[in-house]
């Protein structure tokens, strides 16, 4: 028997003899039931689809607003974008960039990356540059959740500084259901099923 023909059970370290799998099913540990793993085609599809997703949340996310801004007596919607330009504007050059990276460049550099590897192995292909994205998109996993701790720390500073309020609108759900979406698709994504295309 090959060595990489088995998996040990993450739970109890029980070693099995990896077998095909009828679509949508999961192999099970015999001891103690822990998945194994799961039918390849369907981490795949479920990944695409919550990066999909995650990806048309964002665009909704700023495409909404979710701050209202007092300036100079009027009030403003502004967008999360313009709430970063409003920190940097205000003396918070820091917690701008902060902001900015956890809550824009790393859900945009994580989704696109995710699609950009997931949709061509959709269609059988492997394209050159999956090896490179693919270990980016996973240098970023742990940021994801950072999303939560950004949105407490914006409620909190924009409060703070007595100038801004948030939307209760599409953009601040959007957001909420995106944290979400995010978490999922890092979870639903096997590493091994991506690995093994490439081999
Ligand atoms: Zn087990």
């Amino acid at each position: 028997m090959e060595l990489s023909s088995l998996v040990a059970c993450h739970e109890c370290d029980l070693l099995h003899r990896v077998a095909s799998l009828p679509h949508g099913a999961a192999a099970r540990c015999t001891r103690c039931g822990a998945v194994l793993y799961r039918e390849k085609r369907e981490s795949l599809d479920r990944s695409l689809a919550l990066a999909v997703a995650g990806l048309i949340l964002f665009i909704l996310v700023n495409a909404f607003p979710l701050l209202a801004l007092k300036l100079g007596g009027n009030v403003k919607q502004a967008s999360l974008i313009t709430g970063v330009k409003e920190l940097y504007a205000q003396g918070w050059p820091e917690l701008a960039v902060v902001v900015l990276f956890t809550s824009v460049v790393i859900p945009v550099v994580y989704l696109l990356g995710m699609i950009s590897i997931l949709f061509p192995l959709k269609l059988n292909r492997v394209p050159s540059y999956l090896p490179a994205v693919f270990r980016l998109v996973r240098s970023l996993q742990p940021w994801g959740m950072m999303e939560v701790f950004m949105l407490g720390i914006l409620v909190s500073i924009v409060k703070l500084m007595k100038m801004a309020t948030i939307v209760p609108g599409v953009s601040l759900y959007c957001f909420a259901v995106l944290i979400f979406i995010m978490a999922g698709a890092i979870a639903s994504l096997d590493p091994r099923v991506v690995w093994e295309r490439l081999e």
